[in-house]
């Protein structure tokens, strides 16, 4: 991406939305919005100055005074619209997703289901909300506990789920009465506008979701330190994570952080291999390798071993790359030149560490492949634990498989990295699925299938170094996006004194 001052005819033109407003930048700075695939520019973005999120905060700070009073149901019935429209342009967004971040249109339309059934499901919420009530200890004493909203919501989203990752933020927030900035990340400009779009034709007030592009180091800055700002929902790298988690805390925001992986799927003696193959190959080269829950590393029984690395071999040699608009395509682009540097990088590191590069390996420069980020699926053999290909995550298409002799030291294997976000193992036998649920550290675990998958209505996130102990949609979600208050009402006439007159 580069300065552009000017925006070229034809071109599409995103601005800022503020107080319900399309508006442009402070100095119209603009950057270019490029296709993945095809090296074409499909938009201009505007890059947001400080003073431009401070506009943002201040609508959202004031909006919320209205916003937080407003039926919790009837916030919900906006939220209902919103996922109508979502239904009825899924295939024009999923193409345009795929034209921006590349991922086959397969996986684009479930990207934007996920929000589908993330907007119905917290309309729901809009209805229930749960809170409690518990008997007092004293009598004529009534006790509850109530959701209250936080007030503005700092959201911040990368650019693998372009459209799943912020309705998971922002459906929650705004249903629970806050109000938002929204910073997408810089190479998925595109699809944040899109729902925003969604939310400004579904009837939002202005003022309660506001939009604003730019970089994270001058946008996103802004929202970690502005005091206004009462909660940062963050998903993205690790590195990135821990200055959130700094900045942010400094001002003793609420944060949640989803990072990084290094998911695993393990593969018993035991295992259906014809299975265990489709699951590896679909949660390890989808999305190109770049989703956070994608599978990096097989930990794989001496037994099955080198009978599934030969019919793995076997399967990634047949992945077709290409333009994720194609039907013809298995793995699309990954995000951008840099990224596919930054993957190659690993895959040299993985070969002067000793692993043998089996598959693949390599930018893609063939024909019109030339004209994007291509990197080649590749396989790594020969693995050993304490290698940085088996421990660090790549986010692209190589995966590592490292052979292990026994339940334990697959479990020791899938345990032994720093991150815990997804697990998977293929067995049939129920005692080592049991002891697989006890003993795996991760957030996310898959019994028979690969390490991809979520749904919608239940928690997500990881241990350890994934994050810092949230999860996002489900129940779960409520807890983040709202404060509970505890209410006593004493009708007994008298002081009552807890803890002393009881
Ligand atoms: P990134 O950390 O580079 O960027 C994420 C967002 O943070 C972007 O919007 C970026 O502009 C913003 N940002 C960057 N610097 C900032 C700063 N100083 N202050 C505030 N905001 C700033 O990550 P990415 O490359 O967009 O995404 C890939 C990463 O996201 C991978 O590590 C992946 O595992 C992770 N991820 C995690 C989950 C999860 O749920 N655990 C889901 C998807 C992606």
């Amino acid at each position: 991406m580069g300065c552009r001052p000017r925006i070229p005819a034809g071109m599409v033109e995103l601005r800022n939305y503020i107080g319900g407003n399309w508006v442009d930048a402070e100095g119209n700075r603009r950057i270019d919005d490029v296709n993945p695939a095809t090296g074409e520019i499909i938009a201009s973005v505007p890059q947001s100055s400080a003073a431009d999120v401070a506009r943002a905060i201040d609508v959202a700070h004031k909006t919320f005074e209205h916003w937080r009073k407003v039926p919790a149901p009837k916030r919900a019935e906006i939220m209902y619209r919103v996922g109508t429209l979502l239904r009825e342009r899924k295939e024009d967004l999923a193409r345009k997703m795929t034209r921006e971040m590349g991922k086959v249109l397969v996986e684009a339309r479930g990207d934007v289901q996920e929000g589908i059934d993330m907007a119905f499901y917290m309309a729901g919420e809009g209805r229930r909300a749960f809170g409690h009530t518990t008997p007092s200890e004293l009598p004529n004493k009534f006790a509850m506990a109530v959701r209250d909203p936080i007030g503005v919501a700092g959201i911040i989203t990368p650019w693998n789920f372009p459209m799943a990752i912020p309705t998971w933020k922002t459906f929650p927030a705004i249903v629970l009465g806050n109000t938002v900035v929204f910073k997408p990340a810089t190479d998925t400009p595109m699809l944040a506008l899109e729902l925003v779009k969604i939310f400004e034709e579904a009837g939002l007030p202005p003022g309660v979701m506001n939009l604003v592009f730019g970089s994270g180091s001058v946008a996103g800055e802004v929202l970690l330190k502005d005091e206004r700002v009462r909660l940062i929902s963050f998903t993205g790298s690790n590195e990135v994570g821990r200055h959130v988690a700094s900045e942010a805390g400094l001002g003793l925001k609420r944060i949640s952080l989803e990072l990084g992986g290094k998911n695993a799927v393990i593969v018993m003696d035991d295992a259906d291999l014809d299975l265990a193959l489709d699951g590896i190959v679909w949660s390890a080269y989808g999305t190109s390798g770049q989703r956070c829950t994608a599978c990096s590393r097989v930990i794989a029984h001496e037994a099955i071993h080198d009978q599934l690395v030969e019919r793995l071999a076997a399967r990634v040699k047949t992945l077709r790359l290409g333009d994720g608009l194609l039907e013809t395509t298995d793995v699309g682009p990954v995000i951008n030149r840099g990224a596919a540097e930054s993957i190659d990088r690993y895959v040299e590191i993985g070969k002067a560490e000793g692993a043998q590069m089996v598959v693949g390996g390599g930018i893609a420069s063939e024909g019109d492949l030339a004209k994007g980020s291509f990197y080649r699926p590749t396989l790594f053999t020969g693995v050993r634990p304490d290698m940085r290909i088996a421990k660090e995550e790549i986010f692209g298409p190589v995966l590592s498989v490292i052979k292990v002799k026994d339940f334990d030291e697959a479990v020791r294997v899938n345990n032994g990295v720093t991150y815990g976000l997804s697990s998977s193992i293929f067995t049939q036998d129920v005692n080592r699925v049991f002891r697989a649920i006890r003993d795996l550290e991760s957030g996310l675990l898959y019994v028979n299938a690969g390490t991809t998958g979520a749904e919608i209505h239940l928690p997500f996130g990881g241990v350890k170094g994934t994050g810092n102990g949230h999860r996002e949609a489900g129940v779960a979600a409520l807890d983040f996006f709202s404060e509970w208050k505890s209410v006593y009402i004493d009708y007994s006439g008298q002081l009552q004194r807890a803890q002393i007159d009881a």
